[in-house]
C-alpha cells in the first residue's frame, strides 16, 4: 500500500501550475492535498467495485444499492486492518462531510432525500460508525470528534459485526481459492487538457493497478473486468454492468483537490 501513493513530488508543480490552484498552499500542504484526493478517490473505486460485486456474484441485497457498496466497500477496506486503510476511509469521510460542508443551499430537497445515495453527511457518518464498531479503542477518539454520541458509538459495534458476518458469509462464495478467475484490464485514456493535472494525481497514485491486483488475487471473478480513467464530463465513477466496466472519472479527482483546497484556505491552521 505504500508505494500507493509514493511519488508525487513532481505533480506538485502540475498542480500549482494549474489555474484552478491558488499559490498560497505550501508544498506541505499540496502533497496532502494531493494524497487525500488519491485516498478519497480510492474509496470510491472500492465502492464500484461492491456494486461490481453485487452484479457479478448476484449478491442478495435488501436495502439500497449505494448503501450497500458503500459498506462493502467500508467493509474490505476496514477488515484488512492496515493503517493505509484506514486512512483511506478517514479521508473518504472527511470528504462526505466537505462536500455536504459545500452544499449552497441550507435546505434539503425532496431530490436529495429521495436519491439511491444516501445525503453525503450520512456516508460519513457511516464509515466513521463502522470504523468505531470494529475497532472502539482506535477510533473513539474521531467518532467523537465528529460529534457521534456513546449509545450511537456502542451500537455501531452490533452493525458492523452484523454486516460483517454477512459480508464474510457471502464472499466467502467467491474468495479465490485455486488459480481461477477472469482478470482485470487497466486502462488511462488520454486527459483533455483542463483536467490533466487531476488524471496526473489519480494515475501517478497507480490506485487502479493496485486495487485490480488486489481484487485478481483475492476474489474469483467470473468475467473479465475493465478498470477505467477517463474524462466524463462530469466529477462522476460508476460501474456499467453491460460491459463490466468501472469507470473513475478524471473530474471526480479534480474535485477532491477542490474540496480539500478550499478546505486547507478557509482554516489554514488545519
Ligand atoms: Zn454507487
Amino acid at each position: 500500500m505504500k508505494r500507493f501513493f509514493g511519488a508525487l513530488v513532481f505533480i506538485c508543480s502540475l498542480v500549482f501550475s494549474s489555474p484552478s490552484y491558488p499559490q498560497e498552499l505550501t508544498d506541505e500542504q499540496t502533497q496532502e492535498a494531493i494524497t487525500f484526493a488519491q485516498r478519497a478517490a480510492t474509496y470510491v473505486l472500492y465502492h464500484e467495485i461492491g456494486h461490481l460485486f453485487v452484479a457479478q456474484y448476484e449478491l442478495p441485497i435488501l436495502g439500497r444499492e449505494e448503501d450497500v457498496a458503500d459498506n462493502i466497500a467500508t467493509l474490505m477496506l476496514l477488515l484488512a486492518e492496515d493503517e493505509d486503510k484506514d486512512n483511506i476511509l478517514l479521508d473518504s469521510a472527511h470528504s462526505w462531510f466537505l462536500s455536504n460542508d459545500s452544499a449552497t443551499d441550507d435546505v434539503i430537497s425532496d431530490a436529495e432525500f429521495y436519491d439511491s445515495h444516501s445525503l453525503d453527511i450520512q456516508r460519513a457518518f457511516q464509515i466513521i460508525c463502522l470504523m468505531v464498531g470494529a475497532d472502539p479503542a482506535l477510533f473513539a477518539e474521531v467518532a467523537t470528534q465528529v460529534g457521534i454520541d456513546d449509545d450511537r458509538q456502542e451500537s455501531c459495534q452490533f452493525d458492523f459485526a452484523q454486516l460483517t458476518n454477512n459480508w464474510l458469509r457471502l464472499s466467502e462464495a467467491f474468495i479465490k481459492k485455486t488459480n481461477e478467475g477472469a482478470k482485470i484490464e487497466v486502462i488511462y485514456e488520454p486527459s483533455d487538457e483542463e483536467f490533466e493535472y487531476a488524471a496526473a494525481i489519480f494515475q501517478n497514485g497507480e490506485i487502479l493497478e493496485f486495487v485490480a491486483k488486489e481484487i485478481e488475487e483475492n476474489y474469483s471473478l467470473p468475467a473479465p473486468a475493465r478498470f477505467i480513467g477517463k474524462n466524463c464530463g462530469t466529477a462522476n465513477a460508476y460501474y456499467d454492468p453491460s460491459k463490466n466496466d468501472v469507470v473513475m472519472c478524471y473530474e471526480l479527482t479534480a474535485r477532491f483537490l477542490d474540496l480539500i483546497v478550499e478546505d486547507m484556505l478557509r482554516y489554514p491552521e488545519g
